[in-house]
């Protein structure tokens, strides 16, 4: 049987004390105990399914921690308020002073900052490599060095991590492969692929919304264990935890995330074929030109199809401003950063969600300046959304 990851989610019985078909909001920021010494032992790691404090846990946060463990297939997951803090504090729970990071070149443009401005107070040092380049991600390992950090497909420019040979040379060298999965939810399982930690922002296609920001660590009992520590775990000292009314209604929204990913990789196969057609520089990794085309064919699960990310070469900046704010008046969706949404979104990548990587490293790692990058839609009639592009292209010089 092939895995599934949306049967293992709907298969969890989670209810409220009512009978609530979904679990009770547990609107606490403490809990009481009956006995002291249970409280103690709380403190200590060593009740079992007791509550202390909703910095450290909640029900209603279990409750999504628990439908991610069935979906990832890891032993044990933490929810955050935001991607950003799932990043920083799984990074942080990893990294001493003085230790050393290898990461994409290409990443998430405050995933980027992180690592290239911010760590540095820490003494951590990183080097930052193609990571399609095997090669070049072991000859950057050093002795000091704790973490692989890529992006199952890379933002903005889509490429694919080949996950299970990071995985092969992190556990030769006793790293610890970290892989965020944002744009890829179901589609692929990093951890069953041999990563060690997995990172979402929930904010993108899990929650599906933009109604909040929100994040998650999904990894062994121990690595969550050590991150919620009330001595040094990084998540508890740091504290961003998520609001339990949060974390239910995300809950709920996780259960449609199969639906929706068919649907949004369904639209973008079809976009990237027609701008493909009419001779824009496409980049979508369902192409089977894409670099990465056959390796997420070996990785992925093939229900989920390729994903919801497109993005287009309108060579200059200028360019791509104009045919956004085209789009946006002919009503293809938003001018807006962010991905996931219902609603197709577009901005310029290097401008925005990539603007904190200096413009030279931007040139370095092949980003042009007039990339526009597409996170498409739940749209029914994909061919009228076409149409409406064809129109705003047609008018382009
Ligand atoms: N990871 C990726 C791949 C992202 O695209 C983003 C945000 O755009 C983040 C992490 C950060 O997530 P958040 O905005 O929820 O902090």
């Amino acid at each position: 049987m092939k895995p599934d990851p949306s049967t293992k989610i709907f298969d969890l019985l989670q209810f409220g004390e009512y009978g609530d078909v979904n679990p009770s909001v547990c609107d606490s920021a403490t809990f009481t105990f009956m006995q002291a010494k249970t409280m103690m032992d709380t403190f200590q790691g060593e009740a079992e399914g007791c509550f202390l404090y909703s910095r450290h846990w909640n029900p209603s946060n279990k409750y999504l921690a628990d439908a991610l463990i069935a979906m990832e297939g890891t032993e044990s997951a933490w929810v955050t308020a935001s991607g950003m803090a799932a990043i920083t504090c799984a990074i942080l729970q990893i990294c001493n002073s003085g230790d050393h990071i290898i990461c994409s070149l290409t990443t998430y443009g405050g995933t980027f900052a992180f690592l290239y401005n911010y760590v540095k107070k820490f003494n951590i040092e990183v080097t930052f490599v193609d990571i399609t380049k095997l090669d070049e991600v072991k000859k950057a390992i050093r002795p000091n060095s704790k973490i692989i950090y890529t992006e199952t497909m890379t933002n903005p420019l889509l490429q694919i991590s080949d996950i299970p040979a990071l995985a092969r040379i992190a556990d030769e060298h006793n790293l610890k492969l970290v892989v965020d999965n944002t744009f890829t939810p179901m589609i692929v399982a990093p951890f069953k692929l041999g990563a060690h930690v997995v990172v979402y922002s929930m904010t993108k296609f899990i929650n599906g919304k933009n109604d909040c920001v929100a994040g998650a660590i999904c990894a062994s009992h121990d690595f969550i264990n050590s991150l919620s520590n009330v001595n040094d775990g990084t998540a508890m000292l740091l504290g961003p935890a998520l609001d339990p009314l949060r974390s239910s209604s995300i809950l709920k929204n996780l259960h449609t995330l199969h639906i929706r990913m068919k649907q949004h990789s369904r639209n973008a196969d079809y976009l990237a074929r027609k701008f493909r057609e009419s001779g824009v520089k496409t980049n979508y990794p369902g192409l089977e030109e894409h670099k990465g085309h056959q390796k997420l064919k070996e990785m992925m699960n093939p229900d989920f199809g390729f994903g919801g990310l497109i993005a287009i070469d309108m060579v200059t900046a200028e360019r791509a401003s104009r045919l956004m704010e085209m789009m946006e008046i002919a009503g293809v969706g938003y001018l807006a950063v962010s991905l996931g949404y219902f609603k197709t979104l577009f901005s310029n990548s290097g401008k925005s969600t990539s603007s904190e990587v200096p413009e030279e490293i931007q040139r370095e790692m092949g980003l042009s300046e007039g990339l526009v990058r597409f996170s498409v839609g739940l749209d029914n009639d994909i061919e009228n959304t076409w149409q409406k592009i064809k129109g705003c292209l047609d008018k382009m010089d």
